[in-house]
């Protein structure tokens, strides 16, 4: 992981709602959009807690008509996570949400280009302290009126460097957009330049990290359903992240977005940029060795343990003893089916050798144990007491399942086990 890229930092929020910061080495932070009509207002508020309370740090919300932007006032009083507006075509609507109240103005400088009206835009948000988002798509930033000059764009693009013509032109826009606020002496600004290729936007952001040093919004744009969308979105935004780039992320998906608030938490957790709340299940894929039913046995603690647990117990469901030990040993909790049983661990310390039904209710109950101990100072996360010895050989490449069921898994000391 290369550290983090310090850029400057913008503040989105208020003292009711609390302040969220973007950049400056700050925590990344989880974003994502409402699907529904913000002039629908019970429907938008419950949109937005929903998410926030999934986990979104900031929401942001559409305003393509005055209706919006009118609803927006009443929705800034009912929700309890910053908002931010969403602004195309109509610079109008940025004054009028800047006025009822929003917490941060997105713009598109694909369909606002006009100097005077983007000057009393950033007059209003800087007269607010109401930070800007500079957001480039792909999709916006080749003149959509002119479909001749649209077309001859893109072919450019095609018929070059795959990504090479769109970049240019992006950052281009990018820049001669950015020398307006700098004019306006404006800095409180994020940057957003996304497409619809995972490895464009890798190229992109990789690209503008360079040369600004605004905070940057990451996303891959019309990602897809979550089926798709999720590697399409993770492999660029994960990458961009392992490499010190990105302040804020948004998964966009063409299905819930709750999904994209949840994958995005996942991903920061898996790069140890959050820390997790609740269970991290850890399930080996299975192969010819397995002997119990073990897709249903981890769909089924998967679903019993996440709503039971509250700490981040690492618990681990492994098929058999081949591999199990290596992969449970960082385990708190683990489990290793054999022949219809299963041998439970708690930090490497065997506490049960069950039959295969047996394991969920057992395991439930270790786990529930093992909390309530690390919840009274009694047990710590991560700590191993001791290493789990699988008998050797095993079985000629077998799955062990004798010695499962006969418990002759051994055990090893390395430290206080009592
Ligand atoms: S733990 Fe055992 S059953 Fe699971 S994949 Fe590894 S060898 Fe196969």
């Amino acid at each position: 992981m290369t550290p983090r890229k310090i850029t400057r930092q913008v503040i989105v929020g208020d003292d009711r709602v609390g302040r969220v910061r973007i950049g400056g080495g700050a925590p990344v932070v989880v974003q994502t959009m409402n699907a529904g009509y913000t002039h629908d207002i019970d429907a938008c508020v419950a949109e937005i807690n929903r998410y926030a309370k999934a986990g979104a740090d900031i929401v942001r919300v559409a305003v393509p008509e005055r209706k919006d932007t009118e609803a927006l006032k009443e929705v800034m009083r009912q929700v309890n996570v910053p908002v931010v507006a969403d602004v195309h075509f109509h610079y109008q609507r940025a004054l009028e949400a800047v006025e009822a109240g929003v917490h941060k103005i997105r713009l598109n400088p694909g369909n606002i280009s006009d100097r005077d009206q983007v000057n009393m835009v950033i007059d209003a948000c800087k007269e607010r302290g109401i930070p800007i988002r500079i957001g480039v798509n792909e999709g916006s930033i080749i003149e959509r009126r002119d479909k001749a000059r649209r077309a001859e764009e893109l072919g450019k693009f095609f018929a070059g460097h795959k990504s090479g013509h769109l970049l240019a032109l992006m950052i281009a826009k990018l820049e001669e957009y950015l020398d307006i606020f700098a004019e306006r002496d404006f800095h409180d600004v994020c940057i957003s330049a996304k497409s619809m290729d995972a490895a464009l936007v890798i190229d992109i952001y990789t690209e503008i990290s360079k040369r600004f040093d605004y905070p940057l919004h990451l996303g891959v744009t019309h990602a897809g359903t979550r089926d798709s969308g999720c590697i399409r979105s993770i492999s660029a935004l994960s990458t961009l992240l392992a490499n010190g780039i990105g302040d804020t992320v948004r998964i966009s998906y063409a299905s819930d977005h709750i999904d994209e608030v949840k994958d995005a938490i996942e991903m920061l957790c898996c790069l140890g940029m959050r820390e997790r709340k609740g269970v991290e299940l850890i399930a080996c894929p299975t192969c010819g060795r397995i002997q119990v039913d073990l897709f249903t046995l981890v769909k089924e603690v998967e679903k019993v343990l996440m709503p039971e647990l509250e700490l981040p117990v690492k618990v681990a469901v492994m098929g058999c003893i081949v591999n199990g030990p290596g992969e449970a040993e960082g385990a708190d909790v683990a489990v290793f089916a054999g022949d219809r049983r299963g041998i439970i661990y708690v930090q490497g310390q065997k506490v049960a050798n069950v039959t295969e039904d047996e394991i969920l209710p057992r395991l439930l109950q270790e786990c529930k144990a093992f909390e309530a101990k690390v919840k009274a100072g009694e047990a710590r996360l991560g700590e191993k007491l001791v290493e789990i010895k699988p008998p050797d050989p095993i079985g000629e490449l077998g799955s062990g399942a004798a010695k499962i069921a006969a418990g002759q898994v051994a055990q090893v000391s390395v430290g206080q086990t009592g």
